[in-house]
């Protein structure tokens, strides 16, 4: 196929090929309701997903409700949470988002991402997740994966997450916003890694303005190797 030339062209040649790549992207942190999310992204800044994921269960089963969540005592909370990093500013930031969905928000996670960004420990980019894999609504979260790849990509030039986001947003359909971010994280961990990227073994390489190899030779290979293995063989004889 003919490279996509711009911007626009490349996001959605980005969307489409990393959808083949990254069927299954998803968030790794778990939960099981907003207000969960909402608490493990706040503990996940500075920190890996298999951490939170660790400590966590021990603080959904002691704090259920944001009403359980704002009575907590600060020394037992950030005990249990010491080891996500932070802990004394992360407790402070938790028992505030709790207050603060009981005091304006009658103990709901509001889904507009104006009313996500007024609570304690939460900005656009976390608001962005809760409302893309929390509540399916869009919501495009640009971390550190996001902004290098993007800019990698030609996306963008810009270093700011929200002008990132803005722009991407103008590329990306609503619907897809979510997974397209996530896609992008997984490819920014396995491929495009920020030190040295692996532009080898990178399926986007044959039109990524910022690759180091020339067009993927391997990877159209085992694309159409794929492809082939994909389709019914005809019977012989
Ligand atoms: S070709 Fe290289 S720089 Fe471009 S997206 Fe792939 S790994 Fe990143």
């Amino acid at each position: 196929m003919a490279k996509p030339r711009t911007p626009a062209g490349r996001a959605r040649e980005t969307a489409r090929r990393l959808a083949e790549e990254y069927p299954d992207a998803v968030c790794a942190l778990r939960h099981e309701n907003p207000f969960q999310l909402l608490v493990a992204t706040i503990l996940s800044a500075q920190n890996t997903d298999e951490r939170v994921n660790l400590v966590t269960p021990a603080v959904f089963k002691r704090y259920p409700t944001p009403t359980a969540l704002a009575a907590a005592e600060t020394g037992e909370l950030q005990e249990m949470i010491k080891s996500s990093g932070f802990f004394r500013s992360k407790t402070k930031s938790l028992i505030g988002m709790a207050t603060a969905l009981l005091e304006r928000y009658g103990g709901e996670v509001p889904s507009a991402l104006e009313d996500l960004v007024t609570l304690p420990g939460v900005g656009r980019k976390t608001g962005n997740v809760i409302r893309s894999v929390a509540m399916n609504l869009p919501g495009l979260p640009v971390d550190t994966h996001v902004g290098r790849l993007s800019r990698r990509l030609g996306l963008t030039t810009e270093t700011d997450p929200v002008k990132v986001e803005h722009e991407l947003n103008a590329m990306i359909p609503p619907d897809e916003r979510g997974i397209f971010s996530l896609r992008l994280i997984e490819h920014g961990r396995a491929v495009c890694i920020a030190r040295k990227p692996r532009c080898e073994d990178c399926v986007l390489n044959d039109y990524c303005p910022s690759s180091t190899v020339r067009p993927n030779r391997t990877s159209a290979k085992a694309n159409a190797a794929k492809a082939n293995a994909a389709k019914v063989s005809p019977a012989k004889g």
